[in-house]
């Protein structure tokens, strides 16, 4: 399960900084996933529990914000929503467009006390 290890960094990101910050407690881990991170959402949420054991974030809860695709089209210079994971453009059908929005996998915002 690959999302401990990226759960691993994001925990290690929000303890540094509510440290930096002065506080004892994190209570909200809010995260940006973008649709094609390739995470998983229940696994997610079992890596949080593995990893924040032992931190200030122990009892933290966590909240995702997903994060749709949005491709880019540079013949047609225009954005879309892809249909299948080939990122085809609507107007000129060309495959494998730029993926501009989607793949994100990041700490958006701490509650801390
Ligand atoms: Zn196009």
């Amino acid at each position: 399960m690959h999302e401990v290890g990226m759960m691993q960094n994001i925990i290690d990101a929000a303890v540094k900084r509510a440290k930096d910050e002065g506080a004892q407690h994190i209570r909200l881990v809010q995260m940006r996933v973008g649709e094609v991170s390739g995470v998983v959402a229940d696994s997610l949420q079992l890596a949080f529990e593995v990893t924040k054991k032992g931190t200030i974030a122990e009892d933290a809860r966590l909240q995702v914000e997903n994060v749709p695709v949005v491709c880019y089209c540079s013949n047609c210079n225009i954005e879309f929503h892809p249909n299948s994971e080939l990122n085809e453009c609507p107007e000129c059908h060309q495959s494998y467009c730029e993926v501009r929005q989607g793949k994100e996998f990041e700490l958006a915002f701490l509650e801390v006390s």
